[in-house]
């Protein structure tokens, strides 16, 4: 029962507190500004109150005593709340005022710092604020007062303190507030950055000089430094590979986040469409379960997927249930599944496809398990047949369509590219989305789901080299860069 003045950062969620994702995590009500970054609503329960308090088209926000209002109220009914705030509560956010309502009326509450913009922002740029020989401090000022007026801010004064300026808020007024910073002794060539949406996927910056910065295009909401730092550019967020691309990921829904953490990585911002979710198989696993029970009487175990590893080796007592079985996995991430679980895969083909799988495998005769999707292809099981094997095929899950919001395909509809890593993506995405919503550029993980997706009428711009997550965050920069 307490209130939370959490600072969110300026853009990318990574910049949230360990704390503040404490804090959200079990909130029972979230108080947000537009600025605020959707993913970290997120990390509240589904079923928080979610109130936004800033501007949207169409409404206006609301007023500072209502705010206040809205958290004294809440804050007595006893619940969590988190009032989150862009970069950090108590610089130019009026954090403060409503600290002060919270300790007027007695309502218990925390102050959870944030990462604020102006520190953040430049950072992002490549400018330090502070550098050996060039700046000993650095002021930070809100250029939201009038420059002309008789104001709190100074900025002669701002100008003869002579480190480095950060202004907040700045953008309208920033050909006076050059004006202003010159009449106090800045040369009219001092180094300029100006940074827009910084440390987000569409963050992008301009180099001036004070005395052009009246007349260079900057839009809100910037963070603008002057001062000899913002002549340095050690660029490496902007030089991202992927930079500002937006790209829709369509996985099973427990598997997204890792490729979308690459591409993120990379600098793209990432749609998530979680077409597929994985369920327990249709006989509720007793199938299943009645495979592990056996696992030693067969040669080899055969895995074709993470999923399939996850469901079925948890069913063994421990690995001595396999008895002299071989495990094989189609690939490096199935692969990988099974190390965690302790196994070593005996045999991985060179190629991460169920034709390369037969291909490896050794002749028959004897007994293959294979547990596996519902509905996935023949190949593999037929194969080893012809191969003289005798193969058990038993359901590990099933994959179902998940249904898609508006909001989401609309933002897939304006997205530069869509990877697929499966057949099932492409047909379940099909489904729920349609033609219209596959962006321009399509990527898929191997040659059966490009085939999927060109029988399906999609032109497929790249095919990943090497059938794995890294291999098709490969070959989307390639194709993104081109
Ligand atoms: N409490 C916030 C500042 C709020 S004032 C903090 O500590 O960061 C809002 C101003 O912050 C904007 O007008 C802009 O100047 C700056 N700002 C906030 N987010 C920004 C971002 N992502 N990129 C550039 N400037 C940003």
């Amino acid at each position: 029962m307490t209130v939370y003045l959490v600072g969110a950062g300026p853009g990318d969620p990574g910049l949230l507190t360990v704390r503040g994702a404490e804090v959200l995590a079990r909130a029972d009500v979230v108080v947000y500004d537009r600025l605020s970054v959707a993913s970290l609503l997120d990390l509240a329960p589904p079923t928080a109150e979610r109130v936004s308090v800033g501007k949207s088209p169409g409404h206006k926000s609301m007023e500072q005593d209502e705010i206040n209002a809205l958290l004294l109220e809440r804050g007595r009914e006893g619940r969590t709340v988190v009032r989150l705030k862009g970069g950090d509560p108590f610089v130019f956010a009026r954090g403060g005022e409503e600290a002060r309502a919270l300790a007027d009326a007695g309502v218990p509450f925390e102050v959870v710092p944030g990462v604020t913009s102006a520190v953040a922002v430049p950072a992002y740029a490549g400018v330090p604020l502070t550098y050996r020989g060039l700046s000993t401090s650095f002021t930070v000022v809100t250029g939201h007062e009038d420059p002309w007026a008789a104001t709190e801010t100074d900025w002669e004064a701002v100008a003869r303190v002579g480190g480095t300026v950060v202004i907040l808020m700045g953008v309208a007024t920033r050909g006076a507030i050059a004006e202003r910073l010159m009449a106090g002794g800045l040369a009219p060539g001092t180094p300029v950055a100006a940074v827009t949406w910084g440390t987000r996927p569409d963050q992008t910056s301009v180099r001036t000089t004070l005395a052009e910065l009246g007349r260079t295009e900057v839009e809100a909401p910037a963070t603008i430094v002057v001062g000899e730092v913002a002549g340095l550019d050690i660029r490496w967020f902007e030089s991202r590979p992927l930079l500002g691309r937006r790209v829709v990921v369509t996985r099973a829904r427990a598997q997204a986040s890792e490729l979308a953490a690459r591409l993120h990585e990379l600098g793209a911002d990432t749609i998530e469409v979680p077409v597929i979710e994985v369920r327990p198989a249709g006989d509720g696993g007793a199938a299943l379960r009645a495979a592990a029970a056996r696992a030693g009487e067969y040669d080899w175990v055969v895995f074709t997927s993470a999923n399939a590893v996850e469901r079925f080796v948890p069913l063994l007592r421990d690995a001595r249930d396999l008895g002299a079985a071989r495990v094989a996995a189609i690939g490096p991430g199935t692969a990988e599944a099974l190390r965690r679980l302790a196994l070593v895969a005996d045999l991985v083909p060179e190629e991460f496809v169920a034709e390369a799988l037969v291909e490896a495998f050794p002749p028959g005769p004897g007994r293959v398990l294979l547990p596996r999707a519902a509905a996935a292809r023949g190949v593999l099981p037929e194969g080893l047949r012809a191969k003289g094997w005798e193969v058990d095929v038993v359901e590990a899950y099933r994959t179902e369509p998940v249904p898609q919001s508006e909001e989401r395909l609309v933002a897939a509809r304006r997205a530069d590219a869509i990877t697929f890593t499966s057949s099932s993506t492409v047909t379940n995405f099909l489904a729920a989305a349609g033609r219209d919503a596959v962006p321009p550029i399509v990527a898929c993980i191997g040659p059966v789901t490009a085939e999927t997706a060109r029988s399906c009428g999609l032109a497929v711009d790249v095919v990943a080299g090497v059938h794995t997550i890294d291999g098709l965050v490969d070959a989307v920069v390639v194709a993104l860069r081109t």
